[in-house]
């Protein structure tokens, strides 16, 4: 073997084709004691069918064999290892209870428990052993149940002294993969460096390879051991932050255009508007218009919250798009949004605007497809009808998707596929923390509206038991008698709609009774009709107080509004509460915000509606949410599948992703087709975790 290598080229000096992962990518029956029969628990306990997902498949804890006490001194509890005579067996009297072996080290006596009879050949009376198990005390006397290691004294060495535990299924024990994971570390090579040099050495990490055997390898030194976790969960941040970046330049690299005009339609609606734009929708806007003028597409996040004022920079948006002669869509994920937006679009725009939903007569549909297929209709508004095969667009130059984590991500691409080299804005009211945003987001550019118009009155938030009813009552009847407008929210009672639905027509008709003829109901249920109405009439004020199910949630503006009663408040998402409250605070009055709740509520309960009351900065609540929650919840993104990291689950991820998303945007700016040597091995790193679709993706694109 030496002297081949001494001949031939050594295998790091090989030609790029050895690919240095095809050892790895292996299916896992190759290692020793994985056979076809423990293959497939073992490929679903580690994700996958290969010897790299056995690899990535991070020990929970470490076993510490080093205690070694006497009996007399020792503590129930631990692991503990002993040096013992066997003094004698005793089998057991009925056949479900366990052989014993009586033990001592001259100190004290123990039992050691054992479920098979042959491993009482193990320790044959009067023979020194050592064992290994976890210390129990029973009915007085120490007990160590089912060892893990029994070994006569000359063959102590083959117990290691830390141990990995790795998290296990129904037929698979921790020595099954030890056995394996030794076996799979045998046919790790090493791989070549991704991470940079200068951090490398800064953080004192070793390679890939050296931190995954100190990791997985026993009798490793839990200092360095946990250096090299630290490293992995980095390889696997930095993986993704590659990932990412490469989407975004295949996204900008797709073919674009340059979408300019001379302002004149924009001049007009701010005119009509009536109202200067704050600085943050002036800047949101210069961004985007700029994304527009430049030649390639458009993938840009709009960020503001509730009533920062999002409507008005989409509908300059799309009026820049019309005065370059294009189309602009505009997509809501409801009939009332859409509706919304449609009435604030027909008031500003200069140019006609079209409706598109679900539930249009077939001959009206017919003439907007017939209007947006020639040109005529430049601006549009609509539902996910929007998507649909038979919509074609004369030329649609951007694509506005509102309050897009009601959608599936691929509804949001697909609306941008619309147009040949359509730009995509992407509006959202959910305040996204920034780890979300650096992993689902990390994609599209980011503008943000850190500020609402000026002129608005705060918002005062209280909360009551909702035992204290005939209180708020009594308050909600003096600002009736003021000439409060407001909103009554029924809380989602159950999984089933019926069951709120009935909620809320409880509540309303005992609030129809109190105030008769000034009170709405608006929920999901309704024809659409009947609660396009309803919500007309509440705006209008034809009605006073609006009963509603969380259908006010998403984007409902009616600035008269200044009252919120929130009904089981505890029962809502802290997001959702934001949500349901940004809809008052609108106009310049002061606002309320009544939250109910039930009387008993726990402690998490209770700080959840405390930090309600106290903060209405949507990012404070917004991360406090997603610390509750976990992430799934915050965007409601559930179906799009999250980020599952293998090992970057460790309470320093934030910090090490700050860094990744710096390490990555270097290597990008210099390399971004990965072809010097640490691209290359950039590109190595996307395989080892999957995600080398970026790479295709940005090589197709
Ligand atoms: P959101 O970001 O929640 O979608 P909207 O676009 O619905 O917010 O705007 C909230 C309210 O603020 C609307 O009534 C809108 O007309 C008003 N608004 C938006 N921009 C301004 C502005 N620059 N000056 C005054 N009022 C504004
Ligand atoms: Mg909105």
């Amino acid at each position: 073997m030496g002297d081949q290598s001494y001949s031939h080229p050594s295998p790091k000096s090989q030609p790029v084709s050895a690919d240095p992962l095809s050892q790895i990518r292996a299916p896992l029956t190759l290692l020793p004691g994985i056979g076809p029969r423990l293959a497939t628990p073992l490929a679903r306990l580690v994700g996958g069918p290969r010897i790299r997902d056995l690899l990535l498949h991070l020990p929970d804890s470490y076993v510490d064999r080093r205690e070694r006490p006497k009996l007399a001194h020792a503590r129930p509890g631990g692991i503990v290892t002993l040096e013992v005579q066997v003094m004698s067996h005793e089998s057991p009297r009925t056949r479900s209870q366990p052989w014993r072996a009586v033990v001592t080290d001259g100190s004290a006596f123990a039992d050691i428990v054992l479920f098979h009879q042959a491993r009482l050949s193990q320790m044959p009376v009067g023979a020194t052993v050592i064992v290994s198990g976890r210390l129990e005390s029973f009915a007085d006397r120490l007990t160590l149940p089912h060892p893990d290691y029994v070994l006569p004294v000359a063959r102590a060495h083959e117990m290691p002294a830390i141990e990995p535990v790795w998290p296990l299924t129904a037929g698979i024990t921790n020595r099954t993969v030890g056995k394996a994971m030794s076996g799979a570390l045998m046919r790790l090579t090493d791989l070549p460096e991704w991470i940079e040099p200068s951090l490398l050495t800064r953080r004192r990490w070793l390679s890939f390879s050296a931190c995954l055997r100190l990791t997985q390898a026993p009798d490793t030194d839990v200092k360095a051991r946990d250096l090299a976790r630290l490293r992995l969960a980095y390889d696997e941040l930095l993986a993704e932050q590659i990932a990412l970046g490469l989407r975004r330049l295949a996204r900008r690299e797709r073919p674009g255009r340059s979408l300019t005009g001379d302002g004149h339609l924009r001049a007009e609606a701010l005119r009509r508007f009536g109202f200067q734009p704050t600085a943050g929708q002036t800047m949101a806007l210069a961004e985007i218009e700029a994304d527009m003028a430049a030649p390639r597409p458009m993938v840009r996040l709009l960020q503001g919250d509730v009533g920062s004022g999002k409507t008005l920079v989409a509908l300059l948006a799309m009026l820049r798009a019309a005065e370059a002669g294009t189309q602009a869509a505009i997509m809501a994920p409801t009939e009332i949004l859409v509706q919304q937006h449609f009435r604030t679009l027909t008031a500003l725009s200069p140019v006609p605007v079209g409706l598109l939903t679900g539930s249009m007569t077939a001959g009206a549909r017919r003439q907007v497809l017939a209007g947006l297929a020639d040109g005529s209709i430049p601006l549009v508004v609509g539902t996910h009808a929007l998507f649909q095969k038979t919509v074609e667009f004369h030329d649609l130059g951007l694509a506005v998707i509102d309050e897009q984590h009601r959608f599936g991500v691929d509804q949001r691409i697909s609306l941008g596929d619309k147009g040949d080299r359509t730009d995509v804005l992407v509006m959202t009211a959910t305040p996204i923390p920034r780890s979300l945003r650096l992993t689902q987001y990390g994609e599209m550019d980011l503008s943000q509206l850190t500020e609402k118009p000026r002129g608005r009155g705060s918002i005062r938030t209280t909360l009551h038991g909702l035992g204290a009813m005939g209180q708020v009552i009594g308050g909600i009847t003096r600002a009736m008698e003021r000439g409060a407008r407001i909103y009554w929210v029924c809380p989602l009672v159950s999984e089933s709609e019926a069951m709120d639905l009935s909620a809320a027509e409880f509540r309303f008709d005992m609030l129809n009774k109190r105030f008769p003829g000034r009170v709405g109901l608006a929920h999901g249920q309704q024809d659409g009709k009947v609660r396009e109405d309803a919500l007309a009439d509440f705006s209008a004020g034809r009605t006073q107080l609006l009963v509603a199910t969380t259908v006010v949630e998403v984007g409902v503006d009616v600035p008269e509004a200044t009252v919120m009663v929130i009904e089981h408040a505890e029962r809502f998402g802290l997001a959702q509460l934001h949500q349901l409250r940004g809809r008052v605070g609108r106009g310049a009055e002061e606002s309320f915000c009544l939250l109910l709740h039930e009387d008993g509520l726990t402690k998490i309960a209770q700080e959840r509606l405390i930090l309600m009351r106290d903060t209405t900065d949507g990012f404070v609540i917004a991360d406090a949410d997603f610390r509750i929650r976990g992430h799934g919840d915050v965007t409601g993104t559930k179906q799009s599948g999250l980020p599952g990291y293998r090992l970057a689950d460790i309470p320093d991820q934030e910090k090490l992703r700050e860094v990744a998303v710096k390490d990555a945007a270097m290597l990008l700016d210099h390399d971004p087709h990965l072809r010097s040597p640490r691209g290359q091995a950039a590109d190595v790193l996307l395989r080892l975790f999957d995600k080398e679709n970026a790479v295709r993706r940005m090589q197709a694109g």
